[in-house]
């Protein structure tokens, strides 16, 4: 099997009305989104990569399932932004 890198980009997505979409292994997720709907968007837009033939319907499907899963197991995302200064100028 081929192995997939699979890039995140996180942009304002907001004009094109979408909270995410992947093409050529990039994935793009809109950067206002937090928490359980990031998870949720991560993972249909890497369904989207991995089975290009799957159907919307069976996207979201199972993206709600494996969110809800990894959600009610605690699995959460580090916030881990440090691009305001300290006050001695350091990042
Ligand atoms: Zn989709």
């Amino acid at each position: 099997m081929k192995s997939t890198k699979i890039i995140v980009e996180h942009t304002k997505l907001g004009k094109q009305r979408i909270w995410g979409d992947a093409d050529n292994n990039i994935i793009r997720i809109d950067s206002r989104l937090k928490g359980k709907k990031h998870l949720e968007i991560m993972i249909h837009e890497a369904l989207h990569i991995l089975h290009p033939r799957m159907s919307e319907e069976k996207v979201v499907k199972n993206s709600v399932i494996l969110c809800n899963l990894l959600w009610e197991h605690d699995y959460r995302r580090v916030e881990n932004t440090n691009t305001i200064h300290l006050q001695d100028g350091t990042i």
